[in-house]
C-alpha cells in the first residue's frame, strides 16, 4: 500500500483483516504519520478540544482556555455546547493540508479514515464500548438520536474545491449524513474582520433546510468541519439550528488550530 501524503510503500504487513476491514487503508506511512500530533482527549480543553499541553498554565482554568471563558462571558455560545478535535495545528499538518489542496484532493480526510470514524461512533454512541455497556446495564430504552451534519461551503468555494472536505470527513463516521445547513451568500474571508467585528455583524451565512425542522427537534447535533479555528463559524453555524430547537448542537473537527 502507498502512503497517500510522500507516495512511498507503506510496508505494512496485509492481512486478510486489514484487506477488509473499514478501519484500515487507505493511509499514511509511519513517517508521515508520526509527525501529526495527536490530541489527548483526556488532557483537552473542554469546551474547544485544544490540546491544554501546548498552553501556558495562566491560559487554563478548570480545564477550559482562556478563549473559551470568553466565548462564555460574552454569551455568544448560544446552543452551541462542546467541539472535540483529533490533531492539533502544526507545520506539518499545514505543509500536508496545502499539498492536498493544490492536488485538488480530497484524499486528505480519507487517511484519517479510522481516527475519525472511532471519535465520530464514540460521540454518537455507536461504537462497541457503548454497545457493550448498555448490554451489560441492561438498558433497554431507545438510545439518544444524533444527527450528523457537516459544515456546508458555499456554491462558489465548492466550485472552486471540486467537494467538501467537511461532507468527506462526516461520511467516514459510517452513520447517515443529513445536509440540513446551507449556506448562502459569498464568504468574505474571515481575517479581514477582526473577532469583534464579525461578532456584531449580526448576519448569519447559515441557514436551516426548513425540511429538517422536525427531524432535528430534539435531537443532538453533531457538526462536522476540518478544523476549529476561533469557533465563531461553527458557533454561527449552531445558532441556525435554534428554530427547530435541538436538545444540543456540538461539533467533531479534524483539527484545532
Ligand atoms: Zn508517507
Ligand atoms: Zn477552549
Amino acid at each position: 500500500m502507498v502512503c497517500l501524503i510522500c507516495g512511498q510503500d507503506r510496508q505494512e504487513r496485509m492481512t486478510f483483516r486489514t484487506l477488509l476491514s473499514a478501519d484500515s487503508s487507505p493511509g499514511f506511512c509511519r513517517t508521515c504519520r508520526e509527525k501529526f500530533v495527536k490530541i489527548p482527549q483526556g488532557h483537552s480543553c473542554r469546551l474547544c478540544g485544544r490540546d491544554l499541553g501546548l498552553m501556558d498554565e495562566k491560559f487554563i482554568s478548570g480545564s477550559v482556555c482562556t478563549d473559551c471563558r470568553r466565548w462564555e462571558k460574552s454569551g455568544g455560545n448560544g446552543c452551541f455546547g462542546r467541539n472535540i478535535a483529533l490533531y492539533s495545528y502544526n507545520d506539518w499538518m499545514k505543509e500536508v493540508i496545502t499539498t492536498f489542496k493544490f492536488r485538488g484532493d480530497a484524499a486528505l480526510a480519507v487517511g484519517f479514515r479510522k481516527e475519525f470514524r472511532a471519535a465520530g461512533r464514540k460521540i454518537i454512541g455507536k461504537d462497541w464500548r457503548t454497545h457493550w455497556e448498555r448490554l451489560r446495564n441492561g438498558k433497554h430504552h431507545p438510545r439518544e438520536t444524533c444527527v450528523i451534519v457537516p459544515m456546508p461551503l458555499s456554491g462558489n468555494r465548492l466550485k472552486e474545491r471540486g467537494f467538501n472536505q467537511a461532507e468527506v470527513l462526516a461520511e467516514l463516521i459510517g452513520e447517515p449524513v443529513v445536509p440540513a445547513l446551507c449556506r448562502i451568500g459569498g464568504e468574505r474571508k474571515q481575517s479581514k474582520k477582526n473577532r469583534r467585528e464579525r461578532l456584531e455583524s449580526g448576519e448569519n451565512p447559515f441557514k436551516l433546510d426548513e425540511a429538517f425542522s422536525e427531524v432535528l427537534h430534539g435531537t443532538k447535533v453533531l457538526l462536522i468541519d476540518d478544523i476549529y479555528t476561533t469557533g465563531a463559524t461553527l458557533r454561527r453555524a449552531a445558532a441556525a439550528f435554534e428554530r427547530a430547537d435541538p436538545k444540543c448542537v456540538d461539533s467533531l473537527t479534524l483539527i484545532h488550530g
